[in-house]
């Protein structure tokens, strides 16, 4: 199997194509037909985080010589209003509208926002879409 360097950018949210290549080297080992990256499309950006903060959650991995460790986002995410974004985390929003939370902590907020239906879920209503 040959192994690209180009692949189709992806939408983090919906998986669709957000219409850009990537082109990159050190991406290689996870070059499929589309990659996932911190990018969400333009569609998934006014109907989500226009009005909502992204919550991804990722682990803490070390990457390079120095060890060092750097969140890399395991897939699961979801949106959450703004406005219960900043009560439960007593923050204003981040400027980018992204997040990463850690394993533990989102799936405590995950079965939060189950519970009252303020956040949405990529096993509900996103996430279906994937290709492959
Ligand atoms: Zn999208």
């Amino acid at each position: 199997m040959d192994k690209s360097y180009v692949t189709m950018e992806a939408c983090f949210i919906c998986g669709e194509d957000t219409g850009s290549l990537l082109i990159d080297r050190r991406l290689k080992d996870s070059f499929e037909k589309h990659t996932r990256t911190l990018t969400v499309c333009d569609k998934c950006e006014k109907n989500y985080l226009s009005k909502g903060v992204l919550l991804m959650e990722a682990v803490q991995k070390p990457y390079g010589y120095t060890g060092k460790k750097k969140p890399e986002p395991t897939g699961s995410f979801l949106v959450m209003r703004e406005e219960v974004f900043s009560k439960m985390f007593d923050k204003e929003i981040p400027e980018q509208r992204r997040v990463f939370i850690e394993p533990d902590m989102f799936k405590k907020i995950r079965q939060w926002s189950e519970g009252n239906g303020s956040a949405k879920d990529d096993n509900t209503k996103l996430g279906k879409k994937r290709k492959g």
